[in-house]
């Protein structure tokens, strides 16, 4: 039976990368060992680690100067990982504010220093992406989102030409579409969505914007000793980081982002023709804005939203509610649905927008 599964993370993954991780729960590319008591100062799980990061490499095309780790605490740790490493005490540090974890990230920043919201979609409901700012002088850096989980927006042309260090929550969008990787000083991306198993932080680091703060930083908060410990300064998540390395390897035989970029725009155009195509289903999205990833839409009487969760459970569509915070649903897209998946979807939709008439 198949489970059709649109959950915004953490997130469904290849069938290939549940079947190889359960073989490695028993043992481990026929050591006798399961993957779960592997140490990680030993050889097995320094070729994960050095495939892993080399594939991520490969994949976003980045140059020497750009460092992958692999680290814990989510992306919301990074919301003040960053700003304690790279804000300078005479500086500020520039945020775009485009919905929920944006505004977290902000909060947390605060915590090191002068923050400027130089731009904010909050007048609308975060419905749209700004477009329009300034940043101040001296500033040590501009973070913004790129896709907004929640709100389901997307940035689709980076504001990368300010001439200040980029730095960019990518939590939600990574690897799934081209970008220029090595025009941001600073990628983080929690890898429940796009990158493998949730425990694991994806951060790629431009090693030229490091050592610029003299505040002290405990050790495991500092990028330098995770570059110069090879993202095992402690005990890293082996299981969490083996599940990335699988599914990279897909990535890479699905002939990587530019191939999975294509799918990508064919699954959410199908899912947007079908809601621009159906009054039943509203969505406040700026068009321009919208995001491929998280595709969200409401049903303005409570009772038929309720309704359209029950016929989707019961075509085996499962997690597609909205997010906590706004309601509605989110139908996220990432890298391992299929159009397949899509397609059932919009044929429940069109049945039941049908049977509302
Ligand atoms: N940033 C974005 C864009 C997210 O979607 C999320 C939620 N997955 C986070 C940050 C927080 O991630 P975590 O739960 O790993 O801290």
């Amino acid at each position: 039976m198949s489970i059709y599964n649109f959950k915004a993370g953490p997130a469904a993954l290849p069938q290939t990368v549940y079947e190889q991780a359960s073989k490695a729960i028993l043992n481990y590319e026929g050591t006798g060992l399961s993957i779960l008591e592997i140490g990680h100062r030993t050889n097995l799980f320094q070729e994960i680690i050095d495939e892993a990061k080399g594939l991520l490499k490969e994949l976003m095309g980045l140059d020497n100067a750009h460092e992958v780790l692999f680290l814990h605490g989510g992306a919301s740790t990074q919301f003040f990982q960053v700003p304690m490493k790279l804000l300078n005490d005479k500086a500020t540090a520039a945020y775009i504010d485009t919905g929920i974890w944006s505004s977290k990230a902000i909060k947390e920043a605060t915590l090191y220093g002068n923050v400027e919201v130089v731009a904010s979609s909050k007048d609308k409901q975060y419905s749209y992406i700004p477009k329009q700012f300034n940043i101040p002088q001296q500033t040590s850096f501009l973070h913004f989102t790129t896709n907004n989980t929640v709100e389901g927006t997307q940035w689709h042309t980076m504001p990368t030409n300010k001439g200040v260090p980029l730095v960019a929550d990518m939590s939600s969008d990574i690897l799934s579409r081209q970008l220029d990787f090595n025009q941001f000083d600073l990628i983080y991306a929690a890898a429940q969505k796009n990158i493998g198993a949730a425990g694991v932080t994806m951060v790629v680091v431009n090693k030229n914007i490091l050592g610029k703060v003299s505040r002290p930083i405990p050790t495991l908060l500092d990028y330098k000793q995770h570059i110069a410990a090879g993202s095992v300064l402690n005990t890293p998540p082996v299981f969490a980081i083996y599940t990335c390395l699988l599914n990279l390897r897909w990535l890479k035989e699905q002939e990587g982002i530019a191939s999975i970029e294509k799918i990508n725009h064919q699954k959410a155009t199908l899912l947007y023709n079908t809601l621009d195509a159906l009054p039943l289903f509203k969505t406040i999205v700026n068009k321009e804005d919208r995001s491929k990833m998280n595709i969200c839409f409401f049903i303005e009487n409570p009772t038929i939203e309720k309704q359209f969760v029950d016929v989707c459970t019961k075509e085996n569509i499962v997690g597609i509610e909205g997010h906590r915070s706004i309601g509605g649903f989110r139908v996220s897209l990432y890298n391992a649905i299929p159009l397949s998946a899509v397609e059932v979807l919009v044929e429940v939709m069109k049945n039941f927008a049908q049977s509302c008439i």
